[in-house]
This record gives C-alpha cells, sequence and structure tokens, in this order.
C-alpha cells in the first residue's frame, strides 16, 4: 500500500490500532461474515469443528463462543451450539438425530411448535412420531421399538405444568439405549441440573429457549443445545454447520448483558409466582391452581425430589360453569398483566386456553389462564387480578 492512500482506501485500510489492554465488565461484540486469515496456509489449515479459531461469522465469533460456553457451565455441560430460537434448538435436535424410517417420543403436553413441527416437518420427511403420557414411565418403556431413535422430555409440561419423574423416564430410555432431549427452559439451568439428575442419570441433550429466562427482555430470539458427551455435540454441530443457523452479535451480546443477573431474576420471579399462586387457591372462580410447587399440583412430589427453584409461571384453570367470555372479560380487564407469549421478561403476561381443546387428555375442563410473572411489584400484580375478577360478572 503506498504512502498516502487515497481516502476511499484509507477509510478501510487504516494503520491506527487501539490501544491493547481494555477491560470493562461485558465483554466486547465481534461481529462478523467475512473472517480474515493472516495468509493462505492458515485458510486452509483451519477447521470449523475446532474453536482454536475462526472460519466464518455462521461458524463462530468471540461473542458466540463466550456464550456458548456461559450456557454450557449454566446447565453443567460441556458444549453448546447458538440458534436463532428456542423452536430452532428443538428442530436441529430432531434434523440432527433423526433419519428416514426412524421414530421420536414427544410428551403429549410439550411445547406445541415442537409437536407441530413432528406433524408436519419430520413427517413430510418419513420420520414418524407418538406421542407419550409423561406421567407413565412403564408406558414409555412399553412404546419405545427398534425405530425409536430419541426421547423428548419437558419438565414441566407447557402451559398444563405436569412436573414428570425425570429421573425415572431417563433411565428408561437409557435402559433402551435411546437418546434423550430436555426442553429445558423453564428450568434453564437453575431448577436442576439437567446432567446430573441423580443416581449417575442425565440427559444427553438440553434445548433451551434462551429467548425466556437467559434474555430476560421479553426482546431476543434466541435458543441452544448443549451435550456434555463431544461426539454427540460434533454430530450436532455437523447439522448447525450446514443448515446455516446464525445468531446476530447483538442479539448475543443483550443475552451475554443479562446473564449475571438471571439468578436474581429467576428467584424474584419464583418468589412472586408462588405467591400469586396460593392467592389463587382462595379464589371461588378457579377449580385448580397448576404450579409444581404447590402441594396438590400434578407432579409436585417430583418437583420437590428435583428442585428446590420454580420459574414464574403457572396456570389457573377457571370452573368450567364459567363460559370462555367471562374468563376472557378478566384478562381483558388486566391492567399490568399483558397479553401476549413468551415469558420471563420483565412485562407480566396472561392467555388464556381451552383447555380440553389443548389437552384432550387431561382431567379439567373449561378456560386455563397461564400467568408468567414479571418483574413489577407482587403486591401491585395480586390487586391487578383483584380488580380483574371483581370486573367481571360471574354470576350471569
Ligand atoms: C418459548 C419456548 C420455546 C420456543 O422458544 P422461541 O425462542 O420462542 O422459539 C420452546 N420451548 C419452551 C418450553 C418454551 O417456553
Amino acid at each position: 500500500m503506498s504512502e498516502n492512500p487515497s481516502p476511499s482506501t484509507a477509510l478501510i485500510h487504516h494503520p491506527y490500532q487501539p490501544p491493547a489492554g481494555f477491560a470493562a465488565p461485558q465483554p466486547g461484540v465481534f461481529k462478523a461474515s467475512t473472517v480474515i486469515f493472516p495468509n493462505v496456509a492458515a485458510l486452509q489449515a483451519r477447521d470449523w469443528k475446532e474453536k482454536t479459531g475462526y472460519t466464518y461469522g455462521l461458524h463462530g465469533t468471540p461473542s458466540t463462543f463466550l456464550l456458548e460456553a456461559r450456557i454450557a457451565s449454566l446447565e453443567g455441560g460441556h458444549d453448546a451450539l447458538l440458534v436463532p430460537s428456542g423452536l430452532a434448538a428443538i428442530t436441529l435436535v430432531d434434523m440432527a438425530l433423526l433419519a428416514h424410517g426412524d421414530e421420536v417420543l414427544i410428551p403429549d403436553n410439550a411445547y406445541g411448535p415442537g409437536k407441530e413441527l413432528a406433524r408436519q416437518e419430520l413427517a413430510r420427511w418419513g420420520i414418524s412420531h407418538r406421542f407419550y403420557d409423561p406421567a407413565d414411565p412403564a408406558r414409555l418403556a412399553a412404546m419405545i421399538g427398534p425405530a425409536t431413535k430419541l426421547v423428548w422430555l419437558e419438565a414441566p409440561g407447557s402451559i398444563t405444568m405436569e412436573f414428570p419423574d425425570l429421573p425415572a423416564l431417563v433411565r428408561v430410555a437409557r435402559d433402551k439405549g435411546v437418546l434423550t432431549a430436555l426442553d429445558n427452559t423453564w428450568g434453564s439451568g437453575l431448577a436442576f441440573n439437567a446432567f446430573e439428575l441423580g443416581g449417575g442419570l442425565g440427559v444427553d441433550i438440553s434445548a433451551h429457549a434462551l429467548t425466556k429466562f437467559p434474555s430476560g427482555g421479553g426482546d431476543v430470539l434466541m435458543g441452544s443445545v448443549t451435550t456434555r458427551d463431544p461426539a454427540l455435540h460434533l454430530r450436532l454441530k455437523g447439522t448447525h454447520m450446514r443448515s446455516g443457523w446464525g445468531v446476530g452479535a447483538n442479539d448475543v451480546e443483550a443475552v451475554l448483558r443479562a446473564l449475571p443477573s438471571l439468578p436474581l431474576r429467576y428467584a424474584a420471579q419464583d418468589a412472586a409466582g408462588r405467591a400469586l399462586a396460593q392467592w389463587w387457591l382462595q379464589q371461588p372462580q378457579v377449580t385448580q391452581v397448576l404450579h409444581p410447587a404447590l402441594p396438590g399440583a400434578p407432579g409436585h412430589a417430583h418437583w420437590k425430589a428435583l428442585c428446590t427453584q420454580a420459574a414464574g409461571l403457572f396456570s389457573v384453570v377457571f370452573d368450567a360453569r364459567f363460559r370462555p367470555q367471562q374468563v376472557h372479560a378478566f384478562v381483558d380487564a388486566l391492567k399490568l398483566f399483558k397479553i401476549g407469549y413468551s415469558w420471563a421478561g420483565p412485562v407480566s403476561l396472561a392467555v388464556p386456553y381451552d383447555v380440553a381443546a389443548m389437552r384432550p387428555g387431561s382431567p379439567w375442563r373449561g378456560t386455563l389462564v397461564r400467568f408468567s410473572l414479571g418483574l413489577e411489584d407482587p403486591a401491585d400484580l395480586q390487586a391487578d387480578l383483584q380488580q380483574a375478577l371483581q370486573a367481571v360478572r360471574w354470576d350471569d
């Protein structure tokens, strides 16, 4: 390059380098599609499988490597992969581990879009699925056949919050030599260690919607797939690389910035969730409060055996004599609780569901409302629930 390059060149190839040794509480943000190699030999020698160097933005930057390492340690795993959403984490696991002719078993109370993926894409690719009752490990054992290659787990179940005997389900799959993948979004690595469930048992794979607790802001979509076994990680990483799952550096930064407060937020939302779930027990409009830490809730004993903490998330089933419109009017009357999907952000949320349509096999009938606690003062949230209950004519 000449001594005095033209401005257009100098704006790109500038000699100034900032001083080394910068240190600050938060790591820097590294953005790249292109990664620059020092020479051709380095370009030809670098291997995307190794985290000793960089090849292309899609396959890792200092930002993504750092978040992968933090998520792996949070969950008690060895390696993690980042994907653009929690649902993409489920897709990656299915795509990496299942082939034409295989079968996957999914809990009947699993996260809905993951079930829909099995009904549509997996079916189209010649991969069959069956839904199993996670409350019945013996039945799961009977369902596992030669074609079964993967058992999904979720604790607790989505929306209806039944906590399964996770170690028993893992034991069943392990005894049959079938891989287990847990949707670990609720536990977030804090409520229990998915890789150490006791007695030498642990899941093979943890999929996590980082969208929820790790982000904590209600403003980022991201997922992760964590493993302990390096060979299994490489299988997943191969599919990850070939399918083009990238995450943006600004989103990675947002999650890295939120991670230090994760345990505090989890504990605060847990305390608020339990207080309000207790309060709902006294309300005559509801017949069931579905929160795994409440005695009497489905799977409470299994929750207690594994966890001391719970996510700030629960559902209530309104008495079936109330019309859906009455329950919807209650939800519409809420002021602090907003109507919307997702959870673990700063804003408390409520969503109504028709419980019989959603879980045909469940013992409950009527309208269910799922609450997720934000970070508002729990006393204000309770007052909001109270005023919304009073705003509805229940005796119509
Ligand atoms: C939210 C959620 C997902 C999906 O996460 P997205 O980032 O919204 O795709 C998967 N599983 C569970 C249990 C969830 O709560």
